[in-house]
């Protein structure tokens, strides 16, 4: 009986010990929270030091930021082929250190692959086309190979508005329209983020792209519903890192390209 007695006086001690430790616990956990929620009162206490971004430098005669690949300066077409064949590009280079669509030898792309960019480059409509609509200086900029940046020359040239320069087309319509006069370089700054898919093969999160033409926001942020379809819907069909290619449209459109170099994100 006096056995039984101390057993369960030791039992009533020890959980007593249990209950005091996880109060305890509790106590020291809402009283971080409370410190973490309490209002700073030094301006130290809300500065952060690390991790350090990494240093970029910029060429004070290119442009060209230090962490960035150039893709094209105008030398040759060693970053490209042709999206075709895969064979050498047959557009025409310049002297200027630009180059300029070559109708119907078809689109261009990066042998590299691409997934979150930030991207530059500028691009010059024919001035000698007396084409209209979307037959005048068609070309564009398509982010891993799907999703085009539409460039056209709409100076004094209509068209429908989700399909005119700076749209993305036929899902986006630009917030202004920000061209150069015809035959003057444009530029185009694209920060693009790829789109996500799970195991599946569902979209778990949209491609989003920023665009600035000339300086001038007209993509801002947007969430791109799928691949560019000239006919129908866009599709979301699973896919990786991928190339950026540029459109030959096949009407004669003469544009021409230069200057072009991406930032991996
Ligand atoms: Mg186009």
């Amino acid at each position: 009986m006096k056995n039984i007695f101390l057993s369960n006086l030791l039992i009533i001690a020890l959980i007593s010990c249990q209950n005091q430790a996880t109060s305890e616990e509790e106590t020291n956990t809402s009283a971080k929270i409370e410190e973490s929620e309490k209002e700073p009162t030094t301006p130290e206490a809300t500065e952060v030091w690390n991790p350090k971004p990494p240093v970029v430098n910029v060429d004070p005669q290119t442009n060209i930021p230090s962490d960035a690949i150039v893709l094209f300066d105008g030398s040759g077409f060693e970053k490209w082929i042709s999206s075709v064949d895969s064979t050498a590009v047959k557009w025409t280079l310049n002297p200027d250190g630009s180059m300029t669509v070559k109708d119907k030898t078809g689109d261009i792309q990066t042998k590299q692959n691409f997934g979150d960019v930030q991207l530059h480059l500028e691009w010059q409509s024919d001035p000698g086309s007396s084409a209209s609509g979307q037959n005048r200086s068609n070309s564009g900029v398509f982010l891993q190979s799907r999703y085009e940046v539409q460039v056209l020359d709409n100076n004094e040239n209509d068209t429908y508005v989700n399909g005119q320069v700076g749209s993305i087309y036929k899902q986006s319509i630009p917030l202004v329209m920000a061209a150069a006069p015809t035959g003057q370089w444009n530029t185009y700054d694209i920060i693009y983020r790829q789109p996500e898919f799970d195991e599946a093969g569902h979209k778990t999160k949209s491609a989003t792209i920023t665009v600035l033409h000339n300086g001038v926001l007209v993509q801002d942020h947007y969430q791109i519903e799928g691949t560019t379809e000239y006919i129908g819907w866009p599709k979301n069909e699973p896919h990786g890192e991928a190339p950026i290619k540029l459109q030959d449209h096949q009407d004669q459109s003469g544009v021409s390209y230069r200057n072009i170099w991406v930032r991996e994100l």
